[in-house]
């Protein structure tokens, strides 16, 4: 029995055979950069607003849907993709654009989109035709929401920009119109504890959103979070301890929520701190193996397994 329910695993049994994401960067920017919100962005975030593993803005959407796919389908004997929006706030652009960049995904071989976002930047009228472009065309829509983290003072610390709940006024939202969500936290924010991570669970669990990503903190150069880091502002938890809590993240989320990733990636240049040094597949695998290893699950300690036991006792 699998220690997590993993998104690759999800797509096979949704799709029927294995899916690969095809990312696509467009021109635009986010309201926490262009003072809609804020001016410097949110004290981790890079030039690149995100990945850095796509192709240039300046290429159409076609150009750069194409180009991937030929690049991908060969290499892992794919045949059906997901388009994802993924750098800045895709919701970001006007209505007309963003119409666009939904009808640009129309091909046989696409079977999903992914739009990446912040929770505070969704319209009801972009999420009306999220609904309306999904029956219609019967591909699968998923929001990727960062949320980053539950705990507001390190919201407020990381400039952020929102809270909590304007994450909850987003996903009830999204999930009244039966959209997919996907939630990404950073799970080893410098001030956050176990507690958070906790807590993080349960707020997922209770929304009921489909998919978590979960992120490990890399620290960029050019960036406000490299600058305290070089100060020595902060120190990271260890790699040991990193695992410990992704660990006890999971057994509080609700097994149902598939898990995207266990953690992030960045590429060597540009790149003061990622990952302990090591490569990320080797610390999934060790999270795998402490979790085989002490047979834990996802979900054992999840609230919505245990029966309310009280209830019995009213009389
Ligand atoms: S992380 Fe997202 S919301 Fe924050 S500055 Fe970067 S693009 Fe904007």
């Amino acid at each position: 029995m699998e220690t997590y329910r993993k998104y690759s695993d999800y797509l096979i049994k949704r799709f029927g055979e294995k899916v690969y994401k095809l990312p696509v960067k467009l021109p635009i920017t986010c309201p926490n950069r262009s003072g809609v919100i804020g001016n410097g962005g949110c004290t981790f975030c890079g030039d690149e607003g995100g990945s850095f593993e796509n192709l240039e803005p300046s290429k159409s959407i076609q150009e750069q849907i194409i180009e991937n796919k030929n690049y991908i389908s060969p290499r892992y004997g794919v045949n059906k993709f997901i388009v994802y929006y993924q750098n800045f706030t895709n919701t970001f652009v006007p209505f007309e654009f963003f119409k666009n960049m939904l009808k640009e995904t129309l091909k046989e071989d696409i079977v999903g989109v992914n739009i990446s976002t912040r929770p505070d930047c969704v319209t009801d009228e972009q999420l009306d035709y999220l609904l309306w472009f999904q029956q219609e065309t019967g591909l699968e829509i998923t929001l990727e929401l960062g949320l980053q983290t539950v705990n507001p003072q390190s919201l407020k610390k990381i400039c952020r920009g929102h809270g909590v709940a304007e994450y909850v006024d987003c996903v009830l939202r999204a999930r009244r119109r039966n959209l997919r969500v996907s939630t990404h936290l950073i799970l080893n924010l410098p001030w956050d504890t176990d507690e958070d991570a906790v807590e993080a669970a349960k707020l997922i669990s209770s929304l009921k959103t489909q998919e978590v990503k979960i992120h490990s903190l890399y620290v960029l150069k050019n960036t406000v979070l490299g600058e305290q880091f070089q100060r020595g502002e902060f120190e990271m938890i260890s790699e040991d301890e990193f695992e410990e809590r992704v660990i006890l993240f999971l057994q509080y989320l609700d097994p149902k929520i598939v898990i995207g990733r266990l953690l992030g990636r960045a590429p060597k240049e540009n790149t003061i701190f990622c990952n302990w040094g090591r490569s990320w597949w080797s610390i999934r695998d060790s999270i795998e193996e402490k979790m085989k290893d002490r047979n834990i699950q996802q979900g054992d300690f999840s609230f919505l397994r245990k029966p309310i036991v009280f209830l019995d006792k009213v009389k």
